[in-house]
């Protein structure tokens, strides 16, 4: 399915513009939406699952109007929000099943076909009768995943789901996300770029409610793959290489200073020239030191 957004704005009562003018396409398979904090990922996540109202703007998917038919749109939808909730004396198997028959399954074996389904696909079928305080956080997204999937959803909305995983509770929520990811759209918000990077084929980036950036994700590096230049320098010297080269990044490795800089051309200076990743990407266009050919809307 196709989730076409149009001039969408949102402002709110205090007057921070969370929204504004958004326009973008998105297609079946992962799509993620990064941004720092506050950038408006989750005002956009929450319009487009039908849990808060815009100002102006439409959002459709295929044929539905999403900001006027919700309940159409619920039918479809799967959502897993930033903090999602459980109860800790219910088990798994307890809750998905209540959720499943607040999604309307009420014929009993085939509900307990559907729950069992679900907590085998997110690896929590040997868990199932534990409850769900004693989860891991890993566990727990796993589950949250498992009843965003209840009803065979067609969009799947995943916000910062991988916030406070460890490395291999990740690499198991995104194993599950990218097998999910084949035949229906879903929609990644996180502020990781990794995330992005390991899972996405087609990406957008925003900050502070613009729209910076969007479109396949290999294309938006292969845009900035020539354009990147690196060296190390001492701590102490950042900031008069930063008066004199267009720094997007500094970061340690292994005890030292690494910089990038953004320039179409040799900065000289002791930089060389470095494969620009989706890092780079990320850092040029939040620096607007880059904008991209590439579009999606
Ligand atoms: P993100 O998910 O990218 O961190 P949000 O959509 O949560 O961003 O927030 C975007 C901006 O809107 C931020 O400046 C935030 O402080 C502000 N904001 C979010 N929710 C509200 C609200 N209910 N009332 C007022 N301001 C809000």
């Amino acid at each position: 399915m196709e989730l076409r957004i149009s001039n969408l704005s949102k402002t709110y009562g205090n007057g921070v513009v969370a929204l504004d003018n958004i326009s973008l396409t998105i297609p079946t398979g992962m799509f993620g939406l990064l941004g720092p904090n506050g950038a408006g990922k989750s005002t956009l996540m929450r319009t487009l699952a039908t849990l808060q109202e815009c100002d102006s703007g439409s959002v459709f998917l295929d044929d539905i109007d999403v900001l006027d038919e919700k309940d159409e749109v619920r039918r479809l939808l799967g959502y897993l929000p930033q903090d999602f909730g459980v109860y800790p004396k219910v088990t798994a198997y307890e809750l998905l099943d209540h959720f499943a028959v607040l999604k309307g399954l009420s014929n009993r074996n085939r509900r307990r076909e559907v729950v069992d389904g679900l907590l085998q696909q997110t690896n929590l079928f040997d868990v199932r009768n534990q409850r769900l305080g004693g989860f891991s956080g890993g566990m727990r997204q796993r589950f949250g995943i498992a009843q965003a999937l209840l009803g065979d959803p067609k969009l799947i909305i995943v916000d910062e789901p991988t916030a406070g995983l460890d490395p291999q509770e990740r690499v198991r929520f995104h194993n599950l996300l990218s097998d999910i990811g084949e035949d229906k759209t879903v929609i990644l918000s996180t502020h990781i770029v990794s995330d992005v990077a390991d899972l996405c084929a087609n990406m957008a980036i925003i900050n502070k409610g613009h729209l910076l950036l969007c479109g396949p994700t290999q294309e938006l590096i292969h845009e900035v793959s020539d354009k990147i230049w690196a060296r190390f320098i001492d701590k102490r010297d950042l900031q008069s290489f930063q008066l004199r080269h267009p720094v997007i990044s500094s970061r340690l490795l292994s005890g030292r200073t690494l910089i990038h800089v953004y320039s179409e051309t040799d900065p000289g200076d002791g930089f060389e020239e470095a494969i620009g990743d989706l890092e780079d990407v990320y850092f040029a266009t939040i620096a607007g030191r880059h904008s991209a050919a590439a579009t999606c809307d």
